[in-house]
């Protein structure tokens, strides 16, 4: 029930842990996170239960500079390991955590994919195959990839989007589910809460229902779902930890 996110040169690991810390308070049954950098390999560690739960599940090799992470508050599918956001693509290319509901994943799983592409039960799963078949099938650079997915996707939802081949990159978008961009000196954060990003920053971006961004450790680039740039502010909110 809550995403985070961050890339550029923080811990990630730590980012992603104090963030979910701080969304616990939204409720959620399990949580996960995907680390990955240019200079480490990409991990992928899941719990069920506590977020002490998932700390115990993590080495000193889970490390890198960019990174998401998830609550779940489970709606499609028994609260396990494998219902877990994140969720990843068979060929272990493309990661994504969602928030929300997609309402006609049944229809576009009936459409789009192999049954046994599904490793477990939620709805959110479609979303990652559905990047991954444009992405890997068609040959769609994974921006398309996912817009092309948002495009047939509906329902709520927040997601944040990684491809492992990129770790300079975090695509997220947002549809009538909360989501906020965090900005930072050298590096950039996305997530469902100011509250847990306050400790990082105090400069944030909105984003609107149906707005894809692009984050880099330098940039936040917004666009609509035909791919136009849309021009957007930042602004300096100084919460109360
Ligand atoms: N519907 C998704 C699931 O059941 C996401 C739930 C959430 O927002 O945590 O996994």
């Amino acid at each position: 029930c809550g995403i985070v996110g961050v890339v550029g040169n923080k811990n990630a690991t730590d980012i992603l842990m104090q963030g979910l810390e701080k969304l616990e308070y939204r409720g959620y049954d399990s949580a996960g996170i995907f680390v990955n950098g240019a200079h480490s390999e990409p991990s992928l560690i899941k719990a069920v239960g506590r977020i002490a739960d998932l700390r115990a599940k993590i080495g000193i090799d889970v490390a890198g500079t960019m990174g998401i992470g998830h609550t779940r508050w489970a709606t499609h599918g028994k609260p396990t390991v494998d219902n877990a956001h994140p969720h990843t693509s068979a060929s272990g290319r493309f990661v994504l955590v969602h928030n929300g509901v997609i309402e006609n994943f049944v229809e576009l799983k009936a459409q789009y994919l192999a049954d046994d592409t599904f490793k477990g039960q939620t709805d959110t799963e479609i979303a990652v195959h559905l990047i991954a078949k444009f992405a890997e099938e068609e040959g769609l650079d994974t921006l398309k990839a996912f817009q092309k997915a948002l495009n047939l996707i509906k329902g709520s939802y927040a997601f944040a989007l990684v491809d492992a081949y990129d770790p300079e990159v975090i695509y997220v978008a947002k549809n009538k589910s909360p989501l906020l961009i965090g900005l930072g000196e050298n590096y950039n954060m996305v997530c469902s809460d100011a509250m847990a990003m306050i400790r990082e920053t105090s400069e944030f971006m909105e984003i609107h229902d149906q707005e894809l961004v692009i984050l880099t450790k330098e940039n936040v680039q917004v666009l609509d779902y035909q791919g136009n740039e849309v021009a957007r502010d930042s602004y300096t909110a100084e919460l109360d930890l």
